[in-house]
């Protein structure tokens, strides 16, 4: 522990932001650094607490104690290297993770929480100016091939694991350039493009090559795929959106939030885009969903300049505060106000869109919608929703953003061709822990996998999944697990 007194000195602080009415006029991001002196403070702000809790909240398995205090120490090069050994791409995961290691840190049970993502952020942009990061080369290499589908995070992260353990690794990606939802899914207000490209260049530099603009199962063939390596791993995402099939869905305005987001990002990378532009400027816009997804398309168009933005939610408002059934350390479901929302947007929970309602040219011109009331079960869970009578009504808008999530992944092409079973969710079926297909030498990780989660998730599977086919390969694997428990397991 750096200082034993630091958290009961220090306040937890985060970095400043540029005010919302600045940061509106471009797509960048938007949040400073800490002061030596401030980084300084926070990582003392660590208890070391007898059991680290903020371990285990962490997919990764990241050693917080250990790199705060090496922080507090400025020991740059052992702080990056702690931090390295459980995860890949600090410099994602210290912009973008909703931190479930804060939700799980012991300080957090009476004072706010050690800011453990801005300090893993400072670590990796600090190592990466002290020309600390540079490509690893494996001991020895293998021989062996293996194919990534996909260049998400969990696809980069299987690609940086397997490169590491001696593969010669290929990733496969449909899009024109690497980086899957990070790169056209979350604005550049939250995570800017170049921070992925310096990250792909130190993986090009390591020898695992790139392969844009090729959808596996259509431009390359499974069987293809399958028959000139010794596995392939499956990471092409959750990317099935799900609808809202009312009267009027075919209305002209009406857009599933992926269709937006992916074109301003392509928009801002100056990547051609080859349907209609979709401009929310000076619009009436109603962002239907009241997740992450929903709150990029309220930040991106407070951009584009739009007259209003709303944000309709089915479900309750969230408690301010943990409950009795959301104890410490599990995750809290609570209200989230994003830097989006402070942006602002009007923002309703227990609103359900019945109809979209067209002009005579197609065009939406209002939502028909009721409030409601939800019934919960014994542990307080939403179980049926209840019509408020006599509050139908209409709310004028001409753009809908559709943002209720995912359902799973896309079937056609790769996951029909490969043969790989699925499971109740209709996603690719291979046990966690295991991540292997019913089919001989494919694996499945991420998004594809599991269902819709986040990006600390994606890399976890990626890293686990890599190890996995390194075991498969070589009969043994020497890739760190956070599970030590499992090492020998196969
Ligand atoms: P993806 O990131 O979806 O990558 C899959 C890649 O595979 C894609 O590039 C796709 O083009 C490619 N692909 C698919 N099929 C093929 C094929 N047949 N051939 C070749 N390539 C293929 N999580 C957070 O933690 N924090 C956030 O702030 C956050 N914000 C989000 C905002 C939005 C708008 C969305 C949609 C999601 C957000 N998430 C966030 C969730 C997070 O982005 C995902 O959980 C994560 O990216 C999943 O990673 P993945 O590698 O499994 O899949």
């Amino acid at each position: 522990m750096g200082k034993p007194t630091g958290f009961q000195e220090y306040n937890r602080e985060l970095p400043s932001k540029i005010k919302p009415e600045e940061r509106v006029k471009n797509y960048n991001e938007f949040v400073g650094r800490f002061s030596d002196e401030k980084l300084n403070q926070q990582s003392a702000r660590c208890m070391n607490c007898g059991i680290p809790f903020c371990h285990s909240g962490c997919p990764l398995g990241n050693v917080i104690p250990e790199f705060n205090d090496a922080v507090y120490r400025k020991s740059w090069e052992e702080a990056y290297e702690i931090l390295s050994t459980t995860n890949n791409f600090p410099e994602f995961t210290g912009r973008i993770c909703p931190a479930p290691c804060e939700s799980a840190c012991v300080l957090g049970i009476n004072k706010p929480p050690v800011a453990i993502e801005e300090i893993e952020k400072h670590i990796i942009e600090i190592a990466y100016e002290r020309n600390l990061v540079k490509p690893g080369a494996p001991f020895l290499k293998t021989g062996k091939k293996v194919a990534v589908v996909g260049s998400g995070p969990a696809g980069l992260a299987a690609a940086a694991q397997l490169s590491k353990a001696g593969h010669n690794v290929t990733v496969y990606e449909r899009d024109d350039k690497p980086g899957g939802l990070l790169r056209y899914g979350i604005p550049d207000f939250k995570l800017e493009k170049w921070v992925i490209d310096r990250r792909v260049d130190v993986m090009k530099q390591e020898g695992i090559e790139f392969v844009c603009n090729t959808e596996v199962g259509k431009d390359l063939s499974m069987d293809e795929l399958t028959r000139n390596n010794d596995a392939v791993v499956l990471a092409g995402g959750s990317t099935i959106p799900r609808n809202l099939p009312i009267p009027g869905r075919e209305s002209k305005g009406v857009y599933y939030a992926m269709e937006f987001l992916k074109q301003q990002n392509k928009r801002v990378g100056n990547s051609p885009i080859s349907d209609e532009d979709i401009l929310a400027t000076g619009k009436d816009v109603v962002v239907i969903g009241g997740g992450d997804t929903g709150s990029d398309c309220v930040g991106t168009s407070n951009r584009h300049g739009a007259r209003s933005v709303r944000q309709f939610e089915v479900m309750m408002q969230p408690p301010q505060a943990r409950t009795a059934s959301m104890p410490w350390p599990s995750y809290p479901m609570v209200l989230k106000t994003t830097s989006s929302h402070e942006e602002g947007v009007e923002r309703h929970w227990g609103v359900n869109t019945k109809e979209f309602l067209g002009d005579e040219n197609g065009n939406l011109r209002a939502l028909r919608v009721t409030d409601v009331t939800w019934e919960t079960d014994f542990l307080g869970r939403p179980v049926k929703f209840t019509e408020v009578e006599g509050s139908e009504r209409e709310i004028p808008c001409q753009m809908v953003f559709l943002a209720m999530g995912f359902v799973h992944p896309q079937h056609a092409g790769m996951i029909e061709q490969a043969g790989v079973e699925l499971d109740e969710r209709k996603n690719v079926k291979a046990q966690e822990g295991v991540y292997r297909t019913n089919v001989s030498k494919v694996f499945a990780c991420g998004d594809m996998r599991r269902g819709q989660s986040l990006v600390v998730w994606a890399i976890s599977e990626g890293r686990e999944a890599a190890r996995k086919v390194d075991q498969f390969l070589m009969g043994h694997s020497l890739l760190e697990s956070k599970d030590a428990v499992n090492a020998y397991e196969y």
